[in-house]
């Protein structure tokens, strides 16, 4: 298949390969787990393959798929948990990249029937908000992307029962930080509740650091013009 890649897809290839690398070192994809995806333009997606350890990711390995998550271009097979990401793209426009990965403590939530809705650490509400726990569903399945579905519009990081956790955002560096908040946020949770008194944010804290929240996206916006 001939194709001539971009300065912008070379680019982002280099991206997917470094932040495949980063899950790999944080312990996030072990074995070939954990996939990766960025939008290349409105009609394409470029993708980690099928079969790749995370930390010997190649640029060369990446795929080239589009919408309904047919190979383009590339060597390698699309993997089978790509309709994950394409429920994604469909549902947020606002969403650029995508990561799933197994971090092992948001793993164990999500195979303990636990989501991360309860507020103890500020930053969730800085960062990624409340993690739902979508149910379960057979990996590489349909069945993977109708679980997702009703939880994609309001949360950019979800938990997947038995199963590990998938981000989202407007880069991979976004979308990275969101999943490496997430298994923070699973940390915290469990050794505050490991030591028996745990005090979850109440609801006028919630507010409270919501309105900060919204007051510093707003300064950002206003700075940017
Ligand atoms: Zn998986």
């Amino acid at each position: 298949m001939e194709h001539k890649e971009s300065s912008n897809e070379v680019k982002l290839r280099r991206e997917l390969v470094r932040f495949s690398k980063w899950i790999s070192r944080l312990g996030f994809a072990p074995g070939t787990s954990g996939n990766l995806s960025v939008r290349l333009d409105h009609e394409r997606l470029l993708a980690t393959p099928t079969g790749v350890s995370k930390a010997l990711m190649r640029t060369t390995d990446v795929v080239i798929v589009d919408l309904q998550g047919r190979l383009l271009s590339g060597t390698r097979r699309v993997t089978s948990e790509i309709g994950m990401h394409l429920a994604i793209y469909a549902q947020r426009q606002d969403v650029d990249a995508v990561i799933h990965s197994h971090p092992p403590i948001a793993t164990a939530f999500a195979c303990s029937g636990r989501a991360l809705e309860e507020v103890l650490c500020q930053e969730a509400i800085m960062t990624v908000g409340t993690v739902p726990l979508a149910p379960y569903a057979t990996t590489g399945t349909d069945e993977v992307a109708s679980s997702l579905w009703p939880y994609i519009p309001e949360h950019d990081a979800i938990l997947l029962a038995n199963h590990g956790a998938v981000s989202s955002g407007k880069t991979l560096l976004d979308a990275f930080m969101k999943m490496e908040t997430v298994e923070h946020l699973a940390q915290v949770a469990l050794i505050a509740h490991q030591l028996g008194s745990a005090q979850p944010l109440v609801e006028t804290q919630i507010r409270q650091l919501r309105r900060a929240r919204n007051a510093y996206l707003d300064n950002v916006k206003a700075n940017q013009q």
